[in-house]
Formats: C-alpha cells, sequence, structure tokens
C-alpha cells in the first residue's frame, strides 16, 4: 500500500488531475470525489481539477460533475475513490488517464491503481479523503467540510454503524468547526421522497422473515412503476429491514428491466461478502451487493443467507 505522502507527491506533480467515483452513486461516493477536488483545487488554483462520472441522480445537493473531454486525459493523473473494482468506476475513461491512484475502503480485491491507498477499516471513503486533506495540510474550508461530512454520515448510517470509531467522531468534529450546516446534511441523506416512503412501507409488507433472523423482500417492476420509483431510488428501502428487532441479516433484492435481480446484502453480524463474492458482486463484510439471474438464483441466494445467519447464531447465541 502506499502513502499518503507518496499520492500527495503525485498530485503535485501532474497539472491536471480528474476524479472518479462508482456507478450508482451515494453520498460517499459524491462526497469523497468532491471534499478532494475542492481541496486540491483551494491547495493549488492553477491545477485543473475535475470530477468525473455519470448521473448523481438526487445527489445534487452535494455536487454535480464537470464536463470532462477525452483530451483532459492525455498527460492526467486520475484518482478513484470509493470504488472497489474497476469495472465500477464511473466512466471508465479513467483507464486512459497517465497514471491512476485508488483511493477506498473496501477490501482491496482488485488493486487496479498504479498507486493505491485501501483500508477497509474506516467506515467510510470520506473519512480517507479527510485523514488525506489534515496529513498533508491541504484547506479544511466549509465547502470542502460539507461533502466528506456528507460521505461520513452516508456511510455510518448517521454514525450507527460498527466501523464508526472514536477517530470518526474527531474528524466529524473537526469538519463541524469550519460552520457546515450538519443539521441540513443529515436532514438531506435521510430525507425520502413520498414514493420512496411507500416503496419503503412495501418492502416491510412484503417481507419474509426466516426463524433464524434472516430476511428478504423482492421489489418487482411492476411495483417500481406503480410508485413512479427508478431502480436506483430502490436504494432507499436497503437499510430499512434492519429496523426490525430479531432480523440479523437480509436481503433486498430489486427486479431490473431485463428480469434479473440487483442483490443489496446487509448484516447486524453475520459476515455476508463471501455471499455476494459467489454471485457477481462483494463489498464489506456486513453490506454488499450482487446479481442474481432469475427466481431460482434469488432463492438459492436466501438460502445461504439463512445458513450463515443459523451459522452465527449458534457460535453468539
Ligand atoms: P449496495 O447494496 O448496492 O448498496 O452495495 C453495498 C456494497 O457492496 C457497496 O459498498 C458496493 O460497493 C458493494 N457492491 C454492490 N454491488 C456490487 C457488485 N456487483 N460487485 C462488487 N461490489 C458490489
Amino acid at each position: 500500500m502506499n502513502t499518503f505522502d507518496e499520492i500527495y507527491a503525485k498530485i503535485k506533480e501532474y497539472p491536471t488531475i480528474i476524479i472518479h467515483r462508482h456507478i450508482s452513486p451515494d453520498p460517499d461516493a459524491i462526497g469523497s470525489q468532491a471534499g478532494l477536488a475542492r481541496a486540491i483545487k483551494l491547495a493549488f488554483p492553477d491545477k485543473k481539477v475535475l470530477c468525473a462520472g455519470g448521473d448523481v441522480g438526487d445527489l445534487g445537493w452535494i455536487n454535480t460533475m464537470d464536463d470532462v473531454k477525452d483530451g483532459d486525459y492525455q498527460g492526467a493523473l486520475a484518482i478513484t475513490v470509493d470504488t472497489a473494482d474497476t469495472p465500477r468506476v464511473s466512466d471508465q475513461r479513467f483507464k486512459t488517464a497517465d497514471f491512476v491512484i485508488k483511493m477506498d475502503h473496501h477490501p482491496n480485491v482488485d488493486p487496479y491503481g498504479v498507486m493505491n491507498y485501501v483500508d477497509e477499516n474506516k467506515p467510510a471513503a470520506s473519512e480517507i479523503i479527510a485523514d488525506f486533506i489534515l496529513t498533508e495540510k491541504l484547506p479544511l474550508t466549509a465547502e470542502v467540510a460539507y461533502p466528506i461530512f456528507a460521505g461520513i454520515v452516508g456511510d455510518t448510517g448517521r454514525f450507527m454503524y460498527p466501523e464508526t470509531s472514536a477517530h470518526t467522531f474527531e474528524i466529524a468534529a473537526q469538519l463541524s468547526k469550519t460552520g457546515i450546516d450538519t443539521n441540513e446534511i443529515c436532514r438531506n441523506v435521510s430525507e425520502v421522497s413520498l414514493q420512496e416512503a411507500r416503496l419503503q412501507n412495501a418492502v416491510l409488507n412484503l417481507m419474509h422473515v426466516d426463524p433464524s433472523g434472516a430476511a428478504y423482500a423482492t421489489i418487482s417492476q411492476k411495483q417500481l412503476k406503480e410508485l413512479g420509483v427508478t431502480t436506483e431510488q430502490a436504494n432507499v428501502t436497503v437499510s430499512t429491514p434492519g429496523r426490525i428487532k430479531g432480523i440479523k441479516a437480509w436481503n433486498v433484492f430489486v427486479e431490473l428491466a431485463d428480469g434479473t435481480y440487483r442483490v443489496h446484502y446487509r448484516s447486524k453480524g453475520p459476515v455476508i461478502n463471501q455471499l455476494a463474492q459467489n454471485h457477481n458482486g462483494g463489498g464489506h463484510a456486513l453490506a454488499s451487493g450482487a446479481k442474481a439471474k432469475d427466481q431460482a438464483e434469488v432463492k438459492q441466494i436466501f438460502d445461504e443467507l439463512i445458513a450463515v445467519t443459523k451459522q452465527y447464531r449458534s457460535d453468539h447465541d
């Protein structure tokens, strides 16, 4: 693994720096990308610093993307944030940059950067970016702190998930001292539209709970269409089953237009990322994603989830 100093030396060296994040972005993807870009721009006003990637959906309140031209990659440094593997990088032109640096907090299944800084014990890529900014003494203004705080709030579930540490709170305090409206950020991260809330409701109504504490719900294309909710917006339902006492691990299956399924895994203890890896996916120990080609694979995935949940209970109860 490379050091912050080595990464900073590369940033100093390149006149153009293009920052990428993952597809289907969440607040941590957009927040870590924007925070790093803004801090570099403030430290080096003469450099061209661009944020690349597809549609940001409802996250325009954190940041919007720049119009990045093919020619911008010539002699440029590309930095990816919050993105575990090459196919998940939003805008594959990052491969055409002169030099690639990966900064991430997922298990390092694909160290695709020429330099890689990966710390999977961090709850958010945004916390790594805050550490980088503070270590290398880049400017930490309110415009830098705002997206980083949003990323940390998003990926820690408002400081609830287990990787949240004393250091996370120390970073949050430093960000807060820049004068950002933390209340507004937390509200923006957690607010949903009425249609999204109705879909959350549907997930609770449809949820099947196994005696082991494993649970699942499937959202069909028909339901999405009826409620006027996109596949991306269906992400708001993923943490909903976790509010129920007794549920230890769960899947939310979202049917896609081609009849296959996007699979979400979440857990309060049983390790689920190895299960996700068996179905074209991956992620964190307690939050992963995968794909299922049909109902038979959906059933297999849930059977596997029941098995690890049972095992976890027999080890811990
Ligand atoms: P999601 O359920 O889509 O919110 O994803 C949860 C976590 O799993 C995120 O950290 C993703 O980066 C990761 N993840 C989701 N889908 C995939 C996939 N197909 N391959 C690898 N990692 C994934």
